[in-house]
């Protein structure tokens, strides 16, 4: 292939391209890459377009030996860090080498990987303070606390409270990867949403109760049926109802309000709406946008100190999307919050 031909080819590739003769000058550019590099880049050395020393280096390299390269091109675009896979591919002409560059965005595959690494990091810290908590524990029950039995029996119910954190967060972690390993797949089963507020409004009462208040359900008296699996909106609603006893429940009772919506505009369908809404003390909202992000808290200890993982709402946002349905958080901060659920009913 004579590179005149090989520029109509890279006019057709849906990567940016570039051509570099062996006169180490531009000789083409694909129009992705007059996109990227500006539209002046044909004629001119590569060194003053590219810029990047392991762009450089691995060009200089293929120029040299005609052995092709890989090499990240870093930049930014509309202020977003951007990564690219550049193949350096030998191109000889007329017994002479050249070097074609396809760039590859590979963007979205680093911030997955950065997404995973953060993720990592956040269970292994979560993690790390009950077993601290425990391996001292440990430690002391068989030197100081030995033969200690007041001592040994304080010990043991904090070593059990800390494992029952451990376990909480393991319980949560596997669920919301269930959840999301599931999101594609539609729910068959038939339930009924009020006869599962109320099942999870009743396996919260001792909650509920220590903090001397109710329960309340509202709105449709009588069953409400629609697709949905009943594993995972019963968890939904334990989630939503035990944060706003938690967090809400000085504020008075929490309301679980079920009403029905033959044409609910969100769905753009027939729907059924649920709102847990409690009279406690509200969030900023400056939090609002990121309270469904896997472990964001917007007061850490206090979370902890009630026992929560920070990952209730990521569950409960999973769980709703798989359904096709919509979560809505509303809050006034020395009012309270409303945490709404949509679920289309055909
Ligand atoms: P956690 O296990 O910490 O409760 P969640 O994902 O369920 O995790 O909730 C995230 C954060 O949202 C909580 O730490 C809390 O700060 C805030 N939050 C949730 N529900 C309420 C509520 N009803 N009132 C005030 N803040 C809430």
């Amino acid at each position: 292939m004579t590179p005149d031909n090989l520029e109509s080819v890279m006019a057709g590739v849906p990567l940016p391209m570039i051509l570099i003769g062996p006169d180490e000058r531009i000789r083409a550019a694909n129009s992705l890459a007059a996109r990227k590099f500006g539209g002046d880049s044909v004629g001119r050395h590569y060194v003053t377009v590219l810029r990047q020393p392991t762009t450089l280096d691995a060009i200089e390299g293929v120029l040299r030996d005609g052995t092709p390269r890989q090499v990240k091109y870093l930049g930014t675009e509309a202020r977003r860090e951007t990564t690219f896979h550049v193949t350096c591919s030998p191109v000889a002409e007329a017994g002479r080498m050249g070097v074609l560059l396809c760039f590859e965005d590979v963007t979205h595959l680093e911030e997955a990987g950065q997404m995973r690494r953060d993720f990592v990091a956040n269970v292994s810290h979560e993690l790390r303070t009950p077993l601290t908590a425990l391996i001292g524990f440990i430690e002391t029950l068989r030197g100081a606390a030995r033969d200690d039995p007041a001592a040994r029996e304080r010990f043991l119910d904090i070593m059990a409270r800390e494992a029952d954190r451990m376990n909480r967060l393991v319980r949560d972690l596997l669920q919301l990867s269930r959840v999301e390993g599931e999101e594609r797949m539609r729910p068959t089963s038939t339930i009924d949403v009020r006869a599962l507020a109320a099942s999870a409004a009743l396996s919260l009462k001792p909650v509920a109760d220590k903090q001397g208040i109710a329960v309340v359900l509202a709105g449709e008296p009588g069953p409400v049926t629609l697709q949905a699996d009943s594993d995972q909106m019963l968890q939904v609603f334990s989630n939503l109802i035990e944060n706003a006893i938690k967090y809400g429940g000085c504020g008075g009772d929490v309301i679980v309000s079920i009403t029905k919506d033959p044409a609910d505009p969100s769905l753009r369908g027939p729907g059924v709406r649920i709102d847990v809404i409690d009279r406690g003390p509200g969030i900023d909202p400056v939090h609002l946008p990121r309270l469904t992000e896997r472990f964001y808290r917007v007061d850490g200890h206090r979370s902890r100190e009630m026992g929560g993982t920070g990952l209730g709402l990521a569950i409960v946002k999973h769980s709703v999307n798989r359904h096709r349905g919509r979560f809505r958080i509303e809050s006034t901060v020395g009012q309270g919050s409303c945490f709404s659920i949509v679920l289309p009913m055909a």
